[in-house]
């Protein structure tokens, strides 16, 4: 738990959130502002701020959430035709929540984001 963490306050029931999945570790919520039809981020439970912060004792949060994200994208039926799945790390990866969450996007045919 990270204090004013918008994300742990999510996993502590402060705020609410539309949840699609959760288990012990993982907790996935859809987007507050979807980019398509289907955008829902995977989180793990506990606070890790971003990929530069996963290292040999809490990597397994990683096979944790694609474990998750595998199960969703089926359940909806998201696997036949594809999907995306996008991590942003620090500034200059454009991550606005400093709590490590992967982005599932799907439910329609994606366009290659810029790298301008
Ligand atoms: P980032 O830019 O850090 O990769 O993604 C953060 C995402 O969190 C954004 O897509 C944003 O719409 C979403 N978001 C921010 N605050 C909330 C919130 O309180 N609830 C939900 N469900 N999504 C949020
Ligand atoms: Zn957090």
């Amino acid at each position: 738990m990270s204090k004013d963490c918008i994300f742990c306050k999510i996993v502590n029931k402060e705020i609410d959130a539309d949840k699609v999945y959760e288990d012990s570790n993982i907790l996935a919520f859809k987007d507050l502002n979807p980019v398509a039809p289907v955008h829902i981020l995977f989180i793990p439970k506990k606070h890790v701020c971003c990929v530069s912060n996963i290292n040999k004792d809490n990597s397994g949060i990683v096979s944790d959430v694609f474990y998750a994200i595998s199960k969703v994208a089926k359940d909806l039926g998201l696997d036949n035709k594809g999907y995306r799945i996008i991590n942003n790390c620090g500034e200059d990866g454009g991550q606005t929540v400093m709590h490590l969450h992967f982005h599932l996007i799907g439910g329609k045919r994606l366009g290659w984001p810029g790298v301008e």
